[in-house]
């Protein structure tokens, strides 16, 4: 009988309309499916993008299609928490590294690094191929291309067929451009990581790991690039709209 299991989606819940799937291993599930051939658009949920996609409607419809929305922001985990649903953070940054980390291993899973400044996605390729020498590096290329060089850049990624296909152009452009390409490489995990370039090419730090168990990973990324903290408005919004859902759940029923 032929193994369907892969194609199947993990349970998923609903968080101010937008949907985050449940797991405690993502990257078995992402790797079962890549291994027989089923191609992923992941999205690393966190509460700004909440606030952005419902306030539009193609962010929303992309984030509805992809096949994992992971838990990526400790406001993610909070409102989970309120729904009774225990849920561990899970970052894009890490889910990036576990993806190359396993595919440092296997020749066949070439990588694409895409996004990011031009000296910075070359740090970040080279800090990956020193780290792991058999990691196959299927192309390299900044986020700031002309239509020409990107046109150029889309035929390179459908010649390679990268296995993994890690997209820094930030939220939503890194979406809408998955979105978009996806079918050249059907097969492939594609994945939205943000700002990990940068902190790869060591030009941005991570928030330190006790930071991070106290769910302050936003504030550290706030210290470090004041200009965020316009973007940061979003996260007060969606802890009042997401204990607000709540409380009307609760309402509702009694
Ligand atoms: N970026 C890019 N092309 C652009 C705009 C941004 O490659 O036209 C890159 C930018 O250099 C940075 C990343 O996208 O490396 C965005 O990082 P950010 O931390 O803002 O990600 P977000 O939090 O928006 O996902």
């Amino acid at each position: 009988m032929p193994d369907d299991r892969p194609s199947e989606l993990l349970p998923q819940f609903p968080i101010l309309g937008q949907p985050v799937h449940l797991s405690n291993d993502y990257v078995s599930w992402l790797l079962d499916r890549l291994q027989h051939g089923i191609g992923t658009h992941v999205v690393t949920m966190n509460a700004e993008i909440v606030i952005y996609a419902n306030r539009d409607p193609e962010l929303s419809s992309i984030i509805h299609n992809a096949q994992l929305v992971t838990p990526d922001g400790s406001g993610i985990i909070m409102a989970l928490k309120l729904h009774n649903v225990v849920q561990p953070r899970y970052a894009g940054i890490d889910l990036g590294e576990d993806l190359l980390r396993w595919a440092g291993n296997q020749e066949q899973y070439p990588v694409f690094f895409y996004g990011g400044k031009p000296q910075i996605v070359q740090q970040a390729a080279q800090k990956w191929q020193t780290e792991l020498p058999n990691l196959k590096i299927a192309g390299v290329e900044h986020g700031y291309l002309d239509a020409e060089a990107e046109s150029k850049l889309l035929r390179q990624i459908q010649a390679t067929q990268p296995k993994i296909i890690l997209v820094a152009l930030g939220m939503p452009r890194q979406e809408i451009w998955i979105r978009d390409n996806f079918h050249l490489c059907p097969q492939a995990i594609w994945i939205g990581v943000g700002g990990s370039f940068d902190v790869w090419s060591g030009v941005k730090n991570r928030a330190p790991q006790y930071i991070r168990n106290l769910d302050l990973e936003w504030l550290y990324r706030i210290l470090q690039e004041p200009s965020r903290w316009r973007r940061a408005l979003a996260l007060p919004q969606f802890a009042i709209l997401a204990i607000a859902e709540r409380i009307r759940g609760q309402d509702k029923a009694h």
